[in-house]
């Protein structure tokens, strides 16, 4: 069936116009004047093509009655040859048919001009006695037009079986062609009603597609599905612009605006389109050099479409074709290059524009008249844009994909590295607190020891002899403490050198360490004066062990001192758990006081003080095992 519709989108005219002059050079076809249309009782349809001839008023002065006259009535030439037709010109186009309605044909046939874009179409019907004058077209208001449909379309007479001759001007800013089609008003209302619904489920379509693209970019902060909502959406409304059904619902009146939309329209579109590929393509990192062209001419091609068009509607409408191009064209090399290096987004979007273009071809085709009119051919613009732009919207919503898992990815490696980083820190500061808690425990025992001998020195003795105290005062239990002093030790130092002396103050100090138990405390307490701290000793035990030690020592050879022994003296102190405390200092005292005792009575032995400090120091007997006494005079040393 034959479509009311004709449609033509900017891209279809772009080619079309260029299909026109290939197919007109090799178009045969005879002079000669016009047939004659006819349209019966059942006609539901006549393309007028065949039937009209053209005339081109360049200066656009002719009137009607000129027409009539033989001189330019000659002139009139199929509408097939003549190069004005479809062209962009100042030039007044007339177009003339002849037609008969046969004599049963009562209702108006409507004469359709199915071109919605002319500014100006005048109508000269012939009656009786001269010319009805009818007018429409977008220089019109809308509600000026004698048929409020999107087409300019005029309600013919009947003709009766009557041939008369009828002649249109038209004129527009915009390509001048006049596809002219007779309907039967029940045929055009059918044929409306399909195309509505077409249109209405393309737009619908659309619509959608914008919408979700703009919740997706709400949802996902994705700029990429903002681009894609406003392209669409301008793109559809450039569809609407062009389909002349903007005009008729949405801006009826405005006639400056109405011939300077559809190009403007087109910048809009391309703007949009470029940002969206652009970003789509990644073409700013994965083609720079034609990134850079393609963003230049598309910010300039749109500026001066915005500025050409506003001055003159006519070259707007001209560049506005170059434009949209130009911008395929380049679309098309990008996508295509990317598609080929293996980019996937690319080889999608290059399917979805192909599709789009071979839309274009079979509209262009079929609007010349090359391809047979039916549904596909007929409507293949409209099922190429709304291919384009699903398979867009699917690809759009793989990449999205994509950049979610990489982002995903991305962050699930952020997580193990910072896991890794996180276990290696732990890693780090055990070790760290370890070297620290081991240094620590070096400095302590640094605080702690002597250096010489290994022993506790002085201050630690002191300290753990005062726990010790506390403890046993505490529990009711006894203690005892030996201070034990080297004798004649700077004797020792003098005779054999102090380095000697050094292992003469080991030997002792890891003898006296080696005779007490684990318990009790071992201090070098001075130079040559050691300190044990027996904890639970009465003074018997202290002194059986101070003896036990006395003699322990006094068997030491060591080579470096030859035949010369080592003695030393000791003098041990207890404390009476069940009395009134003492300090530590006053226990040391009482040590020191025996010791001095043991060695005023000749040294090399044992001297016990009181407990307390009640009684004075009393000489031990020591446990005769050098043959000696305690008050024998030990051997030199
Ligand atoms: P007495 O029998 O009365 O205790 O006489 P003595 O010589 O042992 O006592 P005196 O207090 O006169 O001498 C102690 C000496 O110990 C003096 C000092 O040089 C020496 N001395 C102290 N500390 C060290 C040390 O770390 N190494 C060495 N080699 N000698 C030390
Ligand atoms: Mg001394
Ligand atoms: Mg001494």
């Amino acid at each position: 069936m034959s479509s009311y519709f004709g449609f033509p989108p900017l891209g279809t005219r772009v080619v079309a116009c260029l299909l026109a002059g290939l197919v007109a050079l090799g178009w045969a076809s005879s002079w000669g004047q016009a047939p004659t249309a006819a349209f019966g009782r059942d006609t539901q349809m006549v393309d007028l093509t065949p039937f009209v001839e053209v005339l081109e008023d360049p200066g656009a002065t002719l009137g009607l009655p000129s027409l009539v006259e033989p001189d330019l009535a000659g002139r009139f030439e199929p509408i097939d040859r003549s190069s004005a037709a479809g062209a962009f010109s100042d030039s007044a186009l007339w177009l003339r048919f002849r037609l008969r309605t046969a004599s049963g044909v009562e209702q108006s046939p409507l004469l359709v001009v199915a071109y919605p874009l002319l500014d100006h179409v005048e109508l000269f019907e012939p009656v009786e006695g001269g010319f009805r004058h009818h007018e429409a077209g977008d220089g019109l208001p809308f509600r000026l037009w004698e048929r409020q449909l999107r087409h300019p379309a005029f309600a013919l007479k009947p003709t009766g079986g009557e041939e008369r001759t009828y002649y249109l001007r038209i004129r527009s800013s915009g390509s001048l062609q006049a596809p002219l089609r007779l309907w039967s008003e029940g045929a055009l209302l059918v044929a409306l009603e399909r195309e509505q619904l077409i249109f209405g489920l393309f737009l619908g379509a659309m619509v959608i597609v914008a919408l979700l693209s703009a919740l997706l970019s709400v949802l996902m902060r994705d700029r990429l599905f903002l681009l894609f909502a406003g392209f669409i959406a301008s793109y559809s409304l450039l569809q609407a612009g062009l389909s002349g059904l903007a005009f008729q619902f949405l801006w009826p009146e405005a006639t400056w605006w109405a011939s300077r939309a559809n190009p403007l329209l087109v910048a809009a579109t391309g703007s949009l389109a470029t940002g969206f590929i652009r970003e789509f393509l990644e073409l700013p990192v994965r083609l720079r050099r034609l990134d850079g062209l393609f963003r230049r001419l598309m910010a300039a091609g749109a500026v001066a479409l915005l500025v050409i068009t506003v001055a003159d509607a006519g070259l707007g409408i001209l560049l506005s074709l170059v434009y949209a191009l130009v911008f395929t064209a380049l679309a098309m090399t990008g996508a295509l290059t990317l598609a080929f290096r293996g980019f996937r987004p690319a080889r999608q979007f290059s399917f979805a524009l192909g599709a789009f273009l071979l839309g274009m071809l079979v509209a262009s085709l079929s609007y010349l008249g090359l391809l047979p009119y039916h549904a596909v051919t007929t409507h293949a613009m409209q099922i190429g844009s709304v291919l384009l732009v699903v398979m867009v919207a699917i690809a759009a919503t793989d990449r999205l994909r994509q950049l979610q898992q990489a982002k995903a990815l991305a962050a699930e490696s952020a997580q193990r590295y910072l896991k890794a980083l996180n276990e290696e820190l732990e890693r780090l500061v055990r070790d760290r607190t370890q070297a620290l808690e081991r240094t620590n425990a070096e400095l302590k025992d640094l605080a702690t020891r002597d250096s010489l001998t290994g022993l506790l020195n002085h201050k630690a003795t002191f300290e753990q002899l005062e726990q010790l105290r506390r403890t046993a005062y505490r529990y009711r239990e006894p203690l005892a403490v030996v201070m034990t002093d080297i004798d004649h030790f700077k004797d020792i130092n003098d005779r054999f050198g102090h380095l000697v002396g050094d292992k003469v103050l080991v030997t002792v100090g890891h003898l006296l360490l080696q005779g007490v138990r684990a318990s009790d405390v071992c201090g070098r307490y001075g130079g040559e004066e050691f300190l044990l701290v027996l904890p639970k000793a009465n003074v018997d035990t202290a002194v059986e062990l101070a003896e036990r030690l006395r003699q322990q020592l006094a068997s030491v050879n060591l080579p470096e001192l030859g035949r010369t022994t080592i003695t030393a003296s000791f003098g041990v102190a207890e404390i009476d758990p069940l009395a009134e405390s003492v300090s530590a200092d006053a226990i040391i005292r009482r040590a020191d006081e025996a010791l001095y005792t043991a060695k005023r009575n000749g040294r090399n032995q044992v001297c016990c003080g009181r407990p307390l400090a009640t009684a004075m120091p009393r000489p031990f007997k020591p446990i005769a095992a050098s043959g000696g006494s305690a008050a024998a005079k030990p051997p030199p040393v």
